[in-house]
């Protein structure tokens, strides 16, 4: 097997911890630089802000967590990560009702987005060939030849065989590119202008609120009450059975506040009395933090015409998606393992050579990557004054519509088979291609108003 003397990535967070795992069989070393310094235990940390607010690891991103770096799930289980039914310990709201309720053997793993860091990147440090280093900001990259050639920081210059940008949705990648002669990605942004407020909670001894996570999602039109249109929250068990993770997020500009008495008005205002009986048995021990950069933002590196050799973007840092659809993790991991399927391959065919790899990477990776950038985006075009520019310059945009995606979600919740079978479409395990057969989208058009009547509050 060929193997090569330097890999480095930019940025130690969980895209880059997983990118590192997957290059690290053919480098002599993987050098992880990453601006921030690193805590010693799963704590909050400024290069990674967005930690304070609840982080919903999907099936397939856990899966692919645990085929990178053996033992994720077991180590994030013993720092007391918790492991829920999906359906028997999570209640959900949405323009539906609650869902059904049932054990199954679909199971979440959550635990707070520090907890989910810290593992990754204990483990990928465990690697002998990987080396972090902490406090070293990237500037720009080198380039001869059409290739990336290394990476600049304020130290220096280092040189590289191959470099991974996955210092996420802040990246100047673009820049870089530019700087060097390079075209730069065409960049999609979608802002729905989502905002968040989070906390960590503290429930009573032995609670036994009914459920173990908690999500309420009904907004759109025909939600619960006016105010609700726009609004949801979310909360969950995280380390240690009395600590919870509460997210409370509201779209259009609607953002919810920084004081609790402010948002538990917030909430009630969403018009679900199981929400007000909940709160009002939890203690508010900590601050309440403020996210409001939610945009989605696509740079399409896998449409570029013409791309630097050796150089690859991951994470945010491709595709930010608005972190209201809880997509950002599990892309980045299936992204990193579809990389370590990918180099092994081009290099059986090509040994000695990682030319071709970025195109190669980009190919297999687009359609995960604009799927769920569709997923995504296609909600928020259905909410008032989404903003929509390419390139910087503004789009007009043809608002959505939920007719048939709300039947849709209606059919399944029919039959339980059919309703475990979309709920791992939803967790990326299964494609969606059954969803769009002739013979499902058939026979919903068959029962069209039927299955509009079931799309009510409750
Ligand atoms: C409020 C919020 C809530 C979210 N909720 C969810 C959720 O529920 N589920 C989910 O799957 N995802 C969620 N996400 C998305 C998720 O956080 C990311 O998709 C995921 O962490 C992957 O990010 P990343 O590793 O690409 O970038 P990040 O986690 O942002 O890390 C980037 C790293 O790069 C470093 N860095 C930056 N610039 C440089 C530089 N020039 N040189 C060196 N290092 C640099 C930073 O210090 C940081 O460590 C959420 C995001 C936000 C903002």
């Amino acid at each position: 097997m060929s193997r090569f003397s330097t890999a480095i990535v930019i940025g130690g967070s969980i895209a880059g911890c997983l990118a590192a795992a997957a290059v690290a069989p053919h480098f002599d070393e993987v050098l992880v630089l990453d601006k921030d310094k690193f805590p010693e235990s799963p704590q909050q940390r400024n290069g990674a802000p967005q930690g304070a607010h609840f982080h919903a690891l999907l099936a397939a991103g856990r899966e692919a967590m645990d085929e990178l770096l053996p033992g994720f799930s077991e180590q994030a289980l013993e720092l007391g990560a918790a492991e829920l039914d999906s359906t028997a310990e999570v209640m959900r709201l949405d323009r539906l009702g609650w869902s059904p309720r049932f054990p199954s053997s679909l199971k979440f793993l959550m635990a707070s987005r520090p907890l989910i860091e810290w593992v990754i990147r204990d483990r990928a440090a465990a690697i002998d060939t990987i080396r972090f280093l902490p406090g070293r900001a990237v500037t720009g990259v080198l380039t001869t030849d059409g290739a990336v050639t290394g990476v600049r920081t304020k130290d220096g210059e280092l040189a590289a065989d191959l470099v991974i940008d996955a210092s996420g949705r802040r990246s100047e990648a673009p820049q870089w590119l530019a700087e060097n002669g390079f075209g730069q990605p065409v960049e999609t942004v979608v802002n729905a202008h989502w905002g968040y407020a989070s906390t960590f909670v503290h429930v009573p001894e032995n609670w036994e609120p009914g459920f173990r996570a908690l999500a309420c999602v009904p907004f759109g039109e025909g939600a619960l009450t006016p105010a609700s249109e726009k609004r949801a929250m979310a909360m969950w068990v995280v380390e240690g059975e009395r600590r919870w993770v509460l997210t409370v997020q509201g779209s259009a500009g609607d953002y919810p506040p920084s004081k609790v008495e402010d948002l538990l008005e917030f909430v009630s205002s969403i018009g679900a009395p199981e929400l007000d009986r909940a709160l009002s048995e939890v203690e508010f021990p900590e601050r309440i933090r403020i996210w409001r950069d939610t945009t989605n933002r696509l740079r399409d590196y896998a449409g570029m015409a013409e791309r630097p050799e050796n150089f690859l973007t991951i994470g945010d840092a491709w595709a930010a998606f608005n972190p209201v659809y809880g997509q950002g993790m599990t892309v980045s991991a299936l992204d990193a393992r579809t990389l370590s399927r990918e180099i092994a391959d081009h290099l059986r065919e090509h040994p000695g050579s990682l030319r071709g790899l970025a195109a190669r990477y980009y190919a297999k990776n687009d359609e995960l990557v604009k799927f769920c950038w569709s997923s995504s985006t296609a909600l928020d075009y259905r909410i008032p004054d989404v903003e929509v520019t390419v390139d910087g310059v503004p789009q007009e945009v043809s608002p959505g519509t939920a007719d048939f995606s709300d039947r849709l979600a209606a059919w399944v919740s029919l039959d339980k088979d059919r309703y475990m079978k979309f709920r791992e479409t939803t967790q990326l395990l299964r494609s969606d291609d059954w969803l769009r057969s002739d013979e499902v989208v058939n026979e919903i058009k068959e029962k069209w108003n039927e299955l509009g009547a079931l799309v009510t509050p409750r």
